[in-house]
């Protein structure tokens, strides 16, 4: 027996912040320049530690089923509402709404699909990583300040860790940060105070005639030397013990490619002194000299971040100062050397789950070497996103029919069946075992428009 469609509620909030139910009016969702009902595939309860975003100067809409009108809900509540959700879960769709023509700009977070059906939220995402790294739910009240306290006692000299302590943790509240003070999972080693790229959504950094005004992380306001760096991985594998992860490039950084030799002699040191675990590096990857320095002193995997792998697109995001074919040339000096190599997919609906990017995505992967992608929610206001990059005769590139993100991921998949997918770096061990075909080896399979089923 085929079970009842979903089909959850618009919800919108008051100027008071009230969130209500419309029981008259459908949640309709958006990816990129189409507006739709949401696919029952991507439907799921709001995962527990997300959050509700109130969209200031956004007019709430939803479907009337009787007339097949989009509609304002009555009454007070007017506002759009979405929700963040929690780490580990991707966004398949935007909410719908309509801007008022002097509706602020939205802070730099990912605002995803939410609606109301029998007693609870569901949102528009998809769990894509079971590990429960970055979930304090079940973490005893006070232990992330006691841990703090105790490491601030105890590595006074080391400015690395007071700026993980007293600025990650205390004053934006980074998970990664967080974790280190619980002494458990990935240790952030933030580095870098400068990039060569200028992402429109950089999060720690914005250009003085930028829209936005605030950031949600601040840049690093110094450079650590590699012995501080060393020390906050040894605090770290004295710590967790059973998969160690220490990652350069957070949140509150540039790239951190651009110091390499800092980078190259502290996983130098590390190594020497046996230090074990995982060695990351999170970047936009546009140094492969770089790169293949660092692997050969230890580095275990590389996180390579990009919003397309198509050339329009990833330059209007990342207005660089390299191109994509370096950071092409640095997976691949990784991958000879043996470094597992993830791809930070920044996922925006409707723009890259579609055909096009489909192709150039399975490129990128397959032709380099890529073992694992990691689908990150591209934290940004979705309508500006949009009109960035339509700019300049490109609107068919964010006007591209959308397949969900469902499908995308199953197809991917099929032209790369070696990937792995998550959301979180992997531990793994301190040198990856890899199944991804070296650079060069694999071939594109033929193409189907007609993928039913897949
Ligand atoms: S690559 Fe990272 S640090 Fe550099 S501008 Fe983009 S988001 Fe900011």
């Amino acid at each position: 027996m085929a079970l009842p469609r979903l089909e959850p509620h618009l919800v919108m909030a008051n100027c008071q912040g009230r969130i209500y139910d419309d029981p008259h009016l459908l949640m309709v969702c958006r990816r990129g320049g189409q507006w739709g009902l949401p696919r029952p595939d991507e439907l799921m309860p709001l995962p527990k530690e997300s959050e509700f975003f109130l969209l200031p100067g956004r007019q709430a809409l939803g479907l009337d089923p009787d007339s097949g009108h989009m509609s304002a809900p009555d009454g007070d509540a007017q506002l759009a509402v979405a929700a963040f959700a929690a780490p580990g879960h991707t966004l398949s769709a935007h909410p719908v709404y309509e801007s008022a023509p002097d509706a602020p700009l939205l802070p730099l977070f990912a605002y995803g699909a939410v609606g109301f059906s029998e007693g609870r939220f569901y949102i528009c995402a998809r769990r894509v990583d079971k590990d429960p790294r970055q979930e304090f739910r079940h973490v005893p009240h006070g232990s992330i300040e006691r841990g703090a306290r105790e490491l601030r006692r105890a590595y006074p000299h080391n400015r690395l860790v007071r700026h993980i302590l007293e600025n990650c943790v205390a004053r934006h509240d980074c998970p990664a940060a967080r974790n280190f003070a619980l002494g458990r999972y990935e240790a952030p080693l933030p580095t870098s105070r400068t990039c060569n790229a200028r992402c429109v959504g950089c999060i720690s950094a914005q250009e003085k005639d930028s829209p936005l005004k605030v950031t949600p992380q601040c840049r690093l306001t110094f450079t650590p030397t590699p012995e501080e760096v060393v020390e906050v991985m040894r605090v770290h594998a004295t710590r967790e013990i059973r998969t160690p992860i220490y990652s350069f490039g957070q949140g509150c950084e540039g790239d951190p490619l651009m110091n390499p030799e800092l980078l190259v002699e502290s996983v130098r040191l590390f190594r020497a002194e046996g230090g074990p675990g995982t060695v990351n590096c999170n970047s936009n990857a546009s140094r492969p000299e770089a790169v293949a320095t660092l692997a050969e002193v230890g580095l275990t995997s590389l996180r390579v971040s990009l919003n397309s792998a198509r050339d329009t697109l990833y330059t209007l995001y990342y207005r660089p100062t390299y191109s994509l074919d370096d950071v092409r040339a640095s997976i691949q000096e990784a991958r000879k050397r043996h470094i597992w190599v993830s791809l930070n997919l920044l996922f925006f609906p409707g723009v890259t789950d579609t055909e096009e990017e489909l192709e150039a995505l399975a490129r990128l992967v397959g032709e380099n070497g890529v073992s694992m992608i990691q689908w990150r929610n591209l934290n940004i206001d979705p309508e500006w996103y949009l009109r960035c990059m339509a700019g300049r005769g490109n609107e068919s590139l964010v006007m591209e029919p959308s397949m969900g993100l469902s499908r995308f991921m199953k197809r991917l998949k099929k032209l790369c069946p070696w990937l792995v997918y998550g959301y979180f770096n992997p531990y793994l061990g301190d040198r990856a075992s890899i199944d991804a075909p070296m650079p060069g080896e694999w071939h594109m399979p033929k193409m189907s428009w007609h993928a039913s089923g897949d």
